[in-house]
């Protein structure tokens, strides 16, 4: 980093930081930006920013959102008996590709894995526990990828849940073991809800 000089050493480096992007691409971008006109520079870093800052947690199913409740959560057409529960909103936009399920949802931002230290109370578990209590849902889908983290999750929440009278499913066939439900295509996905399975 010691042949440039400082600001564009510091964007490399700031770039660099981002996932998939090694030196030699951030060495890249990093060129690619300072050659922009001034213009389309600022609205790249403004729409950072409006991404960032424009961007909160739906208050019932912790999704992602501009408006609270999501679009999700306020629609009437959804069915507000079913939640099916994911590990992060990029699930959640996986889900609604298959077009196939009509529920509300909600996101754990993140599995139970003590492995990494991340336990029940890492996760928005406890959001999870009080919408049920309160709202008559009747099945839980259980969502989480078919990897270690996601089927100990799976596990330990249906454990809770089933006790409180609801019927727990798990999303089963289509999804391969080690796979990241981000991935699955349309059809597989589809399967899986099909094939759930009560836990
Ligand atoms: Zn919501």
């Amino acid at each position: 980093m010691d042949h440039y000089i400082e600001p564009i050493a510091r964007l490399i480096n700031e770039l660099s930081r981002l996932p998939g992007i090694g030196g030699k691409t951030a060495q890249r971008l990093a060129f690619h930006i300072i050659d922009m006109p001034r213009e389309q520079a600022r609205q790249l870093a403004r729409v950072i920013l409006d991404a960032k800052e424009g961007i909160k947690y739906c208050s019932i199913c912790c999704n992602i959102t501009d408006s609270d409740p999501c679009s999700i959560c306020s629609s009437p057409r959804r069915d507000k008996s079913i939640i099916c529960v994911v590990k992060d909103p990029r699930d959640v936009i996986a889900m609604e590709r298959t077009r196939d399920y009509r529920g509300l949802y909600h996101v754990l931002h993140g599995t139970i894995s003590p492995m990494e230290g991340i336990g029940p109370d890492d996760i928005k578990l406890k959001e999870l526990l009080h919408r049920v209590q309160n709202n008559g849902v009747k099945e839980v889908v259980m969502a989480t990828n078919p990897d270690v983290e996601g089927e100990a999750t799976a596990m330990y929440i249906s454990r809770l849940l089933k006790p409180m009278g609801i019927k727990v499913t798990r999303i089963a066939h289509g999804i391969p073991v080690g796979g990241d439900l981000e991935y699955a295509d349309e059809v597989t996905l589809s399967m899986a809800l099909r094939g759930r399975r009560e836990m």
